[in-house]
């Protein structure tokens, strides 16, 4: 079986890597920026002048909105879009707003911004997030290995069909388990519903994700802690891991014997 290492260091015998998507395999930020900045205005606009100056603190607080950066611990860039949509109608009635006039419009606002991000591509702007550097090297050389490939991740499937298809990634992952999968991350049984389409277990697999939650599912679900890998090089600030979990700064540092 091939053995998974990391800065020479034997993690072990592995049959598959479930890898995280959004600040894993993809530089997420400047797009989770972008849509962030995007359900603000949009949002803004739907209150009164008086609440705005209210309401703009608690959202960006909310999806961790920073000038140039995102929180790559807070829900923009962790929750799946409809955590952030009750995040969203959350900071409406912190405003004063009502539930269902609050949920109505986040919902409306959602539906909004993810308009605009589909003009964007269409217009021929980017809206697909870049890889991380050296991720086809990496994925090469673990599928080259005889190692399964999958997706966990909190996208819609669509979303992560997209982003494989457009950096030519589809064919080195065998399985893929998105938001519209149950149960969903950071459950351990997605980790287990996810092992059973690749026809593996949890303990001969190694996880890679960006954020705690990743993390903590993996040894949840099985998968040794050594192979609980953090993955700290798609954001401007490294988001802020669990200390036991080794760490990837760089996709080069991973390597497979065979
Ligand atoms: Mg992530």
């Amino acid at each position: 079986m091939p053995q998974l290492l990391l800065r020479g260091i034997e993690l072990g015998d592995v049959q598959a890597v479930l890898f995280d998507k959004d600040g894993t395999l993809s530089i997420s930020e400047p797009q989770l920026i972008t849509l962030a900045q995007a359900r603000v205005f949009l949002c803004l606009e739907q209150v009164e002048a008086a609440l705005r100056p209210g309401l703009k603190d608690l959202l960006e607080r909310a999806y961790g909105l920073q000038p140039q950066a995102i929180c790559p611990a807070g829900i923009t860039a962790v929750a799946s879009r409809d955590h952030n949509l009750i995040a969203t109608a959350t900071a409406l009635v912190q405003v004063g707003l009502g539930w269902p006039e609050a949920l109505a419009i986040s919902e409306a606002v959602f539906a909004e911004a993810d308009a605009r991000d589909a003009r964007r591509g269409q217009t021929g702007e980017v809206n697909t997030s870049a890889t991380t550097d050296g991720l086809h090297d990496c994925l090469e050389q673990l599928t080259a290995a005889g190692v399964l490939c999958a997706v966990i991740s909190n996208d819609a499937m669509a979303g992560i069909e997209h982003f494989l298809s457009r950096h030519g990634l589809a064919s080195h992952f065998s399985a893929l388990w998105s938001a519209e999968h149950h149960p969903r991350k950071p459950d351990p049984a997605a980790v287990h519903g996810l092992c059973a389409q690749l026809g593996v277990a949890a303990a001969r697999c190694a996880l890679i994700g960006d954020a705690n939650s990743d993390l903590r599912m993996a040894v949840a679900a099985g998968i040794p802690h050594q192979r609980a890998l953090g993955y700290v090089a798609a954001w401007r600030s490294p988001p802020p891991l669990l200390e036991p979990h080794p760490r990837i700064h760089a996709w080069s540092e991973l390597a497979v014997r065979s």
